[in-house]
């Protein structure tokens, strides 16, 4: 992830080692090789302008300090710019005041979503709390089996709708005159049920299409009214390139989501989602999935993600 962008900023700064003043011209040559770079790892367009704008703005501005030789001083202003575009400051999962904390996940199919599920379970576990997955996508044949694997994997317990007579797993009760099909009762269900038993997180596995869809967004809105969680977290596969923006636009519409878990992170994507999706929706990234495992899960930290890239 992020070599190719890596590589090529690296060398960019090169061209400015050992000048003692950046004219007017090298500035405007880095900022070039800075634009090219961030297009080739599929950064979205207004993002790179917008970035690319700033850094100019103030290369050329630079405060002269003594500690710093011109060339530190521009990669000091892309660090700095880097950190912002990639969400400035770590953003914590917010606990509810009174538990549990409901989290709901939004994404779109093969996202990485259920993985995620998983991931960020065992990562609260191991933190000391106790949480609950409850499965809330009923669209996909397999996603309520593939989430009690994934909770089994993570230690944690799974509610479910009751399927036939499969058994064996923690159920949320199908009571009542609704139906196994409805993920909305099934997510205030099991929100419910963790109440009653007393768990501290519900994580609410939401389903999601190849495509942005209109159904499955109004479900995901419906869900989202219905549980009221306190994170509403979306999911996107860093390999997803220039369709990042639209997608996380309209899942901003339609859920409203309060921060973005970067997926597949380990894979040989270029990174313009990573560098897009939190500029142009506003929301923070909170974690990275960087792999298939449970363990593969990282909190997110711009500053030390925009150090990698820089490194
Ligand atoms: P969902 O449809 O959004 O629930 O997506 P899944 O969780 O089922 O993941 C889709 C595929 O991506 C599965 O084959 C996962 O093993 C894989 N996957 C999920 N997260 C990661 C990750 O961080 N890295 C890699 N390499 N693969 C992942």
């Amino acid at each position: 992830m992020f070599n190719s962008l890596s590589d090529r900023l690296t060398s960019t700064f090169k061209n400015l080692r050992g000048k003692g003043r950046l004219s007017e011209s090298d500035i405007n040559a880095t900022i070039r090789d800075i634009r090219l770079a961030l297009i080739d790892a599929d950064v979205a367009t207004p993002v790179v302008r917008e970035f690319t704008g700033r850094i100019r703005e103030r290369a050329l501005g630079a405060e002269v300090s003594a500690a710093l030789n011109p060339g530190q001083q521009v990669v000091k202003i892309v660090n700095e710019e880097l950190v912002e575009v990639l969400g400035g400051k770590t953003r914590e999962l917010q606990l509810a005041k009174r538990p549990p904390t409901v989290i709901m996940l939004a994404g779109l199919q093969g996202s990485g979503k259920t993985t995620f599920a998983g991931k960020l379970a065992r990562h609260l576990r191991d933190k000391g709390h106790f949480p609950v997955l409850v499965a809330a996508d009923l669209q996909r044949p397999n996603a309520v089996t593939q989430l009690e694997v994934v909770a089994e994997r993570a230690g944690v317990p799974c509610f479910a709708p009751e399927r036939g007579n499969e058994g064996g797993h923690d159920t949320a009760s199908t009571e009542g005159t609704q139906s196994y099909g409805d993920p909305v009762w099934v997510a205030q269900a099991g929100v419910g049920q963790a109440k009653v038993r007393q768990y501290d997180v519900v994580i609410v596995d939401t389903a999601g299409r190849l495509a942005v869809d209109e159904n499955l967004m109004q479900q995901a809105a419906d869900i989202r009214a219905a549980i009221q969680p306190d994170e509403v977290l979306f999911v996107i596969d860093a390999m997803i390139g220039q369709a990042a923006i639209e997608t996380a636009l309209a899942f901003q519409k339609g859920v409203d989501f309060t921060g973005v878990v970067l997926s597949k992170l380990d894979g040989d994507a270029r990174g313009g989602a990573a560098l897009s999706v939190s500029s142009v929706t506003g929301r923070p990234i909170m974690y990275s999935s960087i792999g298939e495992q449970t363990k593969d899960i990282e909190v997110f930290h711009p500053d030390r993600m925009a150090s990698r890239i820089l490194d």
